[in-house]
């Protein structure tokens, strides 16, 4: 008897707990005060000025990813700019590293007050929001570059930060990112001395990860757990994958292979139709490698070297490691930075 009370207890507060975590996740959060209505919907933000500003981007941005897109579909929703973006006030899914999310449930786009360029941002949602279901043959994280890849086209002003970004994150989780640095500069006595190293920047990102994984993981789904590192680079991964194959087919081509893998009845594009279309079939990490490095342009490693700033002081202090005397000579110290195998060099003047 008493066994069984215990039991019943034990589960009438189990039953209990659940129901409040169920109620406490439920709770939505409320709506941004401030409410523009544009002429594709409706957006919130916390001040006027703000909602109108993301209304005027909404309007220009939303015919012109229809446009550009084969098999988009036109919904009603709304987007709400939110310092934290979150749909429930306790628990959900978790967007803790991102600036935006589309919530297919709710018909919402949600922007992070602080994002990078909300602009873009919101064009990278509206792909989300736009895909028609053909689209879904698209395996694993491959949504997401599709989405950046357009953003960068709808919105250039600071692509190329993003394709930095992106690019960067997922070299250092594959083995890192190579640069030539080169320097010179006149010594007291006239002459120019120059010295060279090859540097190899890996980041912060402690796990590599094997490349062809983008194909299996879904990083841009809430659900997916990953550290954020990891989210980053299948996110560069992506990014590559699709920016190659629209190089290299176009936009419909990439679609085109979405619409066969339908008629074939299979759940998905095969990895072996994609790694073909991106060229990248071949050896393996190495040259996923290489095809980061390509990507790259002198706007990318001009930020990158910004954004590391190590890359050049590590050959600067070997520079003076080797002229004692001259360091007066800073000043005058002209570096230029390259990228291994291609034509990329960047100068900088120190
Ligand atoms: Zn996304």
């Amino acid at each position: 008897m008493l066994q069984t009370f215990e039991t019943r207890s034990r589960r009438l507060f189990a039953t209990l707990t659940a129901l409040a975590l169920l109620l406490a996740s439920g709770c939505a959060v409320m709506p941004p005060d401030a409410r523009f209505e544009s002429r594709e919907g409706v957006v919130r933000a916390d001040g006027d000025a703000q909602a109108e500003a993301v209304g005027r981007h909404l309007d220009a941005l939303y015919p012109r990813v229809q446009e550009l897109l084969p098999d988009t579909v036109r919904r009603d929703f709304e987007v709400w700019v939110q310092e934290e973006p979150k749909l429930y006030l306790f628990a959900g899914p978790s967007y803790e590293e991102a600036d935006g999310f589309w919530a297919e449930g709710p018909s919402r786009i949600h922007l992070r007050e602080s994002a990078a360029s909300l602009e873009r941002t919101l064009a990278h949602e509206l792909v989300h929001a736009s895909l028609g279901d053909s689209w879904s043959y698209l395996p694993g994280t491959l949504e997401e570059g599709l989405c950046d890849w357009v953003s960068a086209q709808l919105v250039p002003r600071g692509a190329a930060e993003m394709r930095a970004g992106r690019l960067s994150a997922a070299s250092f989780a594959t083995g890192g990112l190579e640069f030539d640095v080169e320097l010179s500069g006149p010594r007291q006595d006239g002459l120019d001395v120059t010295v060279g190293a090859r540097v190899l920047l890996t980041g912060d990102v402690s796990q590599e990860l094997s490349p062809e994984e983008v194909f299996r993981v879904k990083a841009g789904l809430s659900t997916t757990r990953l550290p954020a590192g990891a989210k980053k680079a299948y996110y560069g991964l992506s990014y590559l994958v699709v920016e190659r194959v629209i190089e290299r087919r176009g936009l419909n081509g990439l679609h085109g292979m979405c619409l066969q893998a339908e008629r074939r009845g299979l759940d998905e594009i095969p990895v072996d139709w994609l790694l073909r279309a991106a060229e990248l079939d071949g050896a393996g990490p190495e040259e996923w490698r290489v095809a980061i490095q390509e990507a790259l342009g002198p706007e990318e490693v001009r930020l990158l070297v910004h954004a590391y700033p190590e890359l050049l002081r590590g050959t600067l202090r070997r520079f003076f490691e080797g002229l004692p005397d001259d360091v007066e000579g800073a000043h005058n110290v002209r570096a230029t930075v390259r990228i291994p195998g291609t034509a990329v060099a960047v100068p900088f003047g120190a």
